[in-house]
């Protein structure tokens, strides 16, 4: 395999891989570590399986310096079932909690709250089309509530929060779908912090909890036996047949991050990428940034040229040239740069040389 018949994927996820990751992964695809299988056809209770999953949860507990009073979990149903398993699991005394609305994720995740008891949207910055990250300070939590829940990378809209707000005694709540393992975080500020695999991890089908002990064990004895955090802390994430291949890629992930100097070393090259582009787009009369500059997200650059054919023609243009995915979401258009992780420095130099060209051949 050569890297010569592959494009920048700018895609906001499923989303580019580390290169060497999927050829390690080609090489093994048919005979994993001689065991004469692939890891898709290898018992999950297998020893080979056994140890995949064991280190996949240790190199993560490592690069990100977990704390050892919280679980890590392997689950399924995307980040999209988690808005469902955090009130599940969560509302344990008032079933009350608070949401900070920064965008159409936490718009949902607040939204399958409130089925399971009353919600509280103590900030919302929809009001500009969430181009900012509303400051929250901790006399607006609800006394009682159960938890806090917050978007910490908001994908669509292109914003992150600069901060971790000051929950007190609240457990705080954080979807880091398209943020996790991009700049240091914390660990221990959270009471859960959750992420579905394939923005920066790797391939759909895992999604990463990560929850504080305590948390655990409220689940109502009417709720689904999957959905009880406990169910999965009980049995090592293997209470009935986990997504093994993206465990076992996942895994790949982890190692490779610490390969390359950890979460620290990937945030420096991250914040390169994020401000070559941005002060780029600031610097250009044709494109600009809506986002308001101390709430830029990391990975997902959101710019529009101001006229929605010409955004168009862009995508397109960038497409022929091997830049593909660069439309901004259905819901708002405009374009999206998503600079995950795996998208190498390289590939934000070509998108810049590709904008100033487009820039002076539309004037
Ligand atoms: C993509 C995304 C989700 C939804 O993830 P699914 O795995 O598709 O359910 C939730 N939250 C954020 C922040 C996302 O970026």
């Amino acid at each position: 395999m050569n890297n010569t018949d592959r494009v920048f994927n700018f895609s906001a996820g499923p989303s580019m891989l580390p290169l060497e990751v999927l050829e390690q992964a080609a090489k093994e695809m048919t005979n994993y570590g001689g065991s004469g299988q692939s890891i898709m056809e290898m018992s999950h209770r297998s020893k080979e399986f056994g140890s995949v999953i064991e280190a996949a949860e240790q190199n993560l507990r490592e690069i990100m310096n977990i704390p050892k009073n919280y679980k890590v979990l392997f689950v399924q149903g995307g980040g999209t079932l988690q808005f469902a398993m955090i009130p599940i699991n969560l509302f344990r005394k008032s079933k009350k909690a608070d949401y900070i609305v920064t965008g159409s994720w936490a718009k949902k995740a607040a939204k399958e709250a409130k089925k399971f008891g009353e919600v509280n949207i103590i900030a919302s910055s929809e009001e500009t089309t969430f181009s900012y990250i509303p400051e929250v300070k901790k006399e607006q939590f609800t006394k009682d509530a159960d938890y806090v829940h917050i978007t910490f990378n908001n994908t669509i809209y292109g914003t992150k929060y600069p901060y971790i707000p000051d929950t007190g005694d609240i457990p705080l709540v954080a979807d880091m779908s398209s943020c996790i393992l991009s700049e240091e975080v914390d660990v221990s500020k959270f009471g859960l912090i959750y992420a579905g695999a394939q923005k920066n991890v790797g391939p759909a089908g895992v999604v990463i909890v990560i929850v504080r002990e305590d948390l655990l064990g409220y689940a109502p004895a009417d709720a689904p036996t999957y959905l009880d955090y406990n169910t999965h802390a009980d049995n090592g994430s293997m209470y009935n047949t986990p997504p093994t291949w993206g465990i076992y890629m996942a895994g790949e992930v982890f190692k490779h991050i610490k390969k390359l100097g950890g979460v620290a070393a990937l945030e420096k090259i991250n914040k390169e990428k994020a401000k070559k582009l941005y002060d780029y787009i600031d610097s250009s009369s044709l494109y600009n940034c809506p986002v308001e500059e101390k709430d830029r997200s990391l990975m997902n650059v959101v710019f529009v040229t101001g006229n929605t054919d010409l955004d168009k023609k862009f995508t397109e243009a960038a497409k022929k040239e091997g830049l593909v995915n660069l439309g901004g979401h259905r819901s708002i258009g405009g374009m999206r740069a998503s600079i995950y992780n795996a998208m190498p420095m390289e590939g934000v130099d070509i998108l810049i040389e590709f904008m100033k060209k487009f820039e002076s051949e539309n004037k």
